[in-house]
């Protein structure tokens, strides 16, 4: 496909999902019909109609993945492993197309070159890890025996994911699982279900048997009745704390086992003997540009030794004046707009209130983007200096395009601001001392640490944080291991 540079007539040329529910291998409408409209944020039109699960619908769905489980556990690994790859050689060839419908729904800008690159990426890491999972063998404990252990799925898992992530939220919960011989029932965002509505797409085409991946759009009565059945075997969730407490209430009655992954409130800790200028593009890329500020793990708090406190503050503020705001498919944009006209009016009552509280001086930014961009929920890169921070501007994740500025004085000074905080997601270290760049990252409380450098979310390494940012990892083997139990088979030899 080619892509206009305006973005015009996309949604005619996509292939885009019919927004019906994916439940053993069918395509089939809410059994209330309710459907809820898929809206473009950065123009505030109606993109498509998605369906709206009923609690009905999703027992169907669990239904369709306790039968299809058996089969697909029982399945020779190196089956198993083919189709994996087949669905990432799938998701490489509509990247571009991917990289669309991802622009189309968040509205962050087009990246003509890797659309869903990552995607791929997470899907070819843990198709790979199929037919290598292995049990140990373990010594003689007691008298003629032979003791090994075997690793085996849970069953059905109820995978729960963010708007923000679309397909590569899908694919770093869905895919491991399925590496791992599980069934799936996805209950994507509300506000970005076309993605991994596609996706369900292609892991049919894959060869994906039926009902192993079940796709129920929805809001929250879908979400609470997929927790609350008895038949998962364990939840995978992405979302915010007041979400997951529900969920883990629910998962209580149960004792279903639970994974979280949630909100952060990362420190970017920039110390004067650091590449300043790598620091501040670091900072503005990843808190502001980046998403628009939307992600777990931006490191929306910048932590600034005083004495290259204006220096970097200067810089900042100059960077954060230059990106280029607007559409997905503008030429060298950089930033698009917020989710949704709900959250853009949430995260300016945010400025205007820390702006009104004194919590830090405003350096730039703060309003909503009129003129061209006025349809779309465009608020403008925002910066405050000299933060203080206890303040809720510090403490609370916005998720949205603001950046707060916190002065230190000394490198402990640095540790304990970083750590005060309820949330542990990430958090990054600028320093050009190696002793000190080591230092700080054992230091801080954070299960995700970069040193001089945004980690890519690479899929082979342990995504995931302490605190309440949750528990469990995405990624790497730890990643895998979330979706398998131990059994211990123990054999009295005679
Ligand atoms: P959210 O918690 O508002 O919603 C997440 C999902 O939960 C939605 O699909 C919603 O329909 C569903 N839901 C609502 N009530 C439910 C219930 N009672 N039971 C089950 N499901 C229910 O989060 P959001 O606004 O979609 O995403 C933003 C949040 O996600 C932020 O806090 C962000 O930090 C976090 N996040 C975390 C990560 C991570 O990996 N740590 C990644 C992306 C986003």
């Amino acid at each position: 496909m080619t892509v206009p540079p305006d973005g015009s007539g996309l949604t005619e040329s996509l292939p885009m999902p019919s927004g019906d529910l994916l439940i053993g291998g069918e395509w089939v409408a809410a059994s209330d019909g309710g459907r809820r409209e898929a809206v473009d944020p950065s123009t505030g039109t109606v993109l498509s109609t998605i369906a709206m699960a009923t609690a009905t619908d999703v027992g169907h769905a669990v239904t369709a993945a306790a039968e299809a489980f058996p089969a697909w556990r029982d399945w020779p690994a190196q089956r198993r492993r083919d189709v994996l790859f087949e669905l990432a050689r799938l998701i490489e060839a509509h990247d571009l197309e991917l990289g669309v419908m991802r622009s189309l729904e968040t509205g962050a800008p087009l990246k003509r070159k890797r659309g869903s690159s990552l995607a791929a990426e997470w899907t070819k890491y843990y198709a790979g890890w199929v037919d290598k999972i292995e049990g140990v063998t373990a010594a003689p404990y007691s008298g003629a025996s032979l003791s090994y252990t075997l690793p085996e799925p849970y069953g059905v898992i109820a995978a729960l994911t963010p708007w923000n992530g679309g397909i590569v939220s899908a694919a770093m919960k869905v895919v491991p699982a399925l590496a791992a011989g599980n069934s799936v029932v996805l209950k994507p965002a509300e506000l970005s279900p076309l993605g991994p509505l596609r996706f369900g797409e292609l892991c049919l085409e894959a060869g994906l048997p039926p009902g192993v991946l079940n796709v129920v759009t929805g809001g929250a009565e879908a979400g609470a009745a997929l927790v609350a059945d008895a038949r998962v075997g364990k939840i995978s969730f992405t979302g915010g704390g007041a979400t997951a407490r529900r969920i883990l209430a629910a998962a209580a009655a149960n004792l279903t086992p639970v994974i979280l992954e949630l909100g952060g409130k990362s420190a970017n800790v920039v110390f004067p003997d650091a590449d300043l200028d790598l620091a501040a593009t670091t900072s503005v890329q990843t808190a502001l540009a980046n998403l628009a500020g939307q992600g777990c793990v931006l490191p929306t708090r910048l932590l600034v030794h005083t004495d290259v406190y204006d220096e970097v503050a200067r810089k900042v503020t100059a960077m954060a004046q230059a990106i280029k705001v607007g559409r997905p498919f503008d030429e060298g944009v950089q930033m698009g707009p917020v989710i949704d006209s709900a959250n853009c009016d949430r995260i300016l009552d945010v400025i205007a209130g820390a702006t009104r509280n004194g919590a830090g001086e405003l350096l730039t930014g703060g309003e909503r983007i009129g003129g061209d961009l006025a349809g779309g929920y465009f608020v403008a890169p925002t910066v405050f200096g000299d933060v203080d921070n206890r303040s809720e501007l510090a403490q609370r994740e916005i998720f949205g395009p603001v950046l707060s500025i916190v002065r230190f004085t000394d490198e402990d000074h640095a540790v304990e601001l970083a750590n005060d905080t309820e949330y542990g997601l990430g958090g990054l270290v600028f320093t050009g001392d190696v002793d000190r760049a080591h230092r700080v990252a054992k230091r801080l409380s954070a299960g995700y640490v970069g040193v001089n450098a945004f980690p890519p979310m690479p899929p082979n390494a342990p995504f995931g944080g302490v605190k309440q940012s949750g528990f469990g990892r995405e990624g790497g083997r730890e990643g895998l291991f979330e979706f398998l139990q131990i059994k211990n088979v123990f054999v009295g030899l005679t």
